[in-house]
C-alpha cells in the first residue's frame, strides 16, 4: 500500500506534517508522498521524519490551474527534496491570491448576514486557509448542519459566496515544475468532468505542454475510468500515479492508502516516479 496524494495542517488538512508521516507508518504504507495545496511548508518536517522512520517518501504540492472546461483541474508536482527555491515566488503570488479570495468569501458571507471573521479562520487554520476551514467554521457556528451544506449552500462555484482566485495556465504550471526538476502529474482526471473523448484529446495537449504523468488510481475513480487512464497513459506515454487525496478530519470518509476502502495504488507507482525525478535531476 502506498499513497502519493495527501493534505496536512499547512493545508486543508487536520494532521500536521508529522503525525502524517508516523500514521503511514502506523498504516503499514510503503510509500509516501505529501501534497499540500499551493504550499510546500510542511515537506521540510516530513521529509526528516520519513527519512528517520524508513519510510520512502517524496515531496508534492497541488496546485489550481486555469480550466475553462466544466470541472476543476489540479497539477501535482513532485520532487526529491523539500527545498525547491523555483517554485518559492509563484508560491508566494498564490498564497497572495488565497488571502484576497478568502477576504472575498468573508466579505459576501456578511452581506450575507452571517458573522465570520478572518481572526476567526486564523484560530482554526494552522497553515493556508481554504474553503474547507469556512466550512468547518460554518458547521460550528450552526450556519449549516453539514460540510457538504456549507459547499452547496455558500463556497462551490457559482454558490452565492464563491469567489475565484488567480490561478496560474496549465502551460505555466507545468513549465514552473519541470524548471523545477519536478514531475507534472495530472490529479484526479474526473474532475476535469470531460468525456472519455473529450480527456483523451485534453491528456495529447496536456503531453505536448510536458505533462509527465496522470493520477489513475485515485478515491474517487470507479475501475472502468482507471483502466481507460491507464490506456491513455500507455498511448501517450505517461507516468501513473495514485493516492487517496486524505484530509483527515476534514474528510473522515477517506482513508489513507486506502481511500473509500478499495483503492490499491502499485508501489511500482512510487518507484516509476522515482526514478524519473532521479534521471531527470
Ligand atoms: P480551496 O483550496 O480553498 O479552493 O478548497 C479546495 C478544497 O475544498 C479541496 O480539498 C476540495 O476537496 C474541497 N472541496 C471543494 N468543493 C467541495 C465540495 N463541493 N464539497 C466538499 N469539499 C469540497
Ligand atoms: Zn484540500
Ligand atoms: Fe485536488
Ligand atoms: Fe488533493
Amino acid at each position: 500500500m502506498i499513497d502519493l496524494h495527501t493534505h496536512s495542517t499547512a493545508s486543508d488538512g487536520t494532521f500536521s506534517p508529522e503525525e502524517l508521516v508516523y500514521l503511514a507508518k502506523k498504516e503499514g504504507l510503503q510509500a509516501l508522498a505529501l501534497t499540500d495545496h499551493d504550499t510546500i511548508d510542511g515537506l521540510e518536517i516530513a521529509y526528516q521524519i520519513a527519512q528517520k522512520e524508513n519510510l520512502p517518501f517524496l515531496c508534492g504540492v497541488e496546485i489550481s490551474i486555469q480550466f475553462n472546461g466544466p470541472g476543476h483541474f489540479h497539477l501535482l508536482g513532485y520532487f526529491l527534496h523539500p527545498q525547491i527555491p523555483e517554485i518559492n515566488t509563484t508560491l508566494v503570488k498564490l498564497k497572495k491570491a488565497r488571502e484576497e479570495r478568502n477576504k472575498k468569501i468573508i466579505e459576501k458571507l456578511n452581506s450575507l448576514g452571517i458573522k465570520i471573521t478572518l481572526e476567526e479562520l486564523k484560530n482554526i487554520a494552522k497553515g493556508e486557509i481554504g474553503r474547507p476551514h469556512i466550512a468547518y467554521l460554518l458547521v460550528k457556528k450552526g450556519i449549516v448542519k453539514t460540510f457538504e451544506e456549507a459547499f452547496e449552500k455558500y463556497l462551490k462555484k457559482g454558490a452565492p459566496a464563491y469567489a475565484p482566485k488567480a490561478l496560474l495556465s496549465p502551460q505555466s504550471a507545468i513549465n514552473l515544475i519541470l524548471a523545477a526538476k519536478g514531475a507534472p502529474i495530472l490529479a484526479h482526471p474526473f474532475t476535469l468532468k470531460l468525456s472519455y473523448f473529450e480527456l483523451e484529446k485534453y491528456l495529447r495537449t496536456l503531453k505536448d505542454f510536458g505533462l509527465i504523468g496522470i493520477e489513475a488510481y485515485y478515491t474517487e475513480h470507479n475501475p472502468d475510468f482507471t483502466k481507460f487512464l491507464i490506456n491513455c497513459a500507455k498511448k501517450f506515454d505517461f507516468l501513473i500515479t495514485g493516492g487517496s487525496d486524505f484530509h483527515g478530519k476534514n474528510k473522515p470518509d477517506i482513508k489513507l492508502g486506502k481511500g473509500f476502502g478499495n483503492l490499491k495504488v502499485p508501489f511500482e507507482c512510487y518507484e516509476k516516479l522515482k526514478n524519473f525525478l532521479e534521471k531527470f535531476s
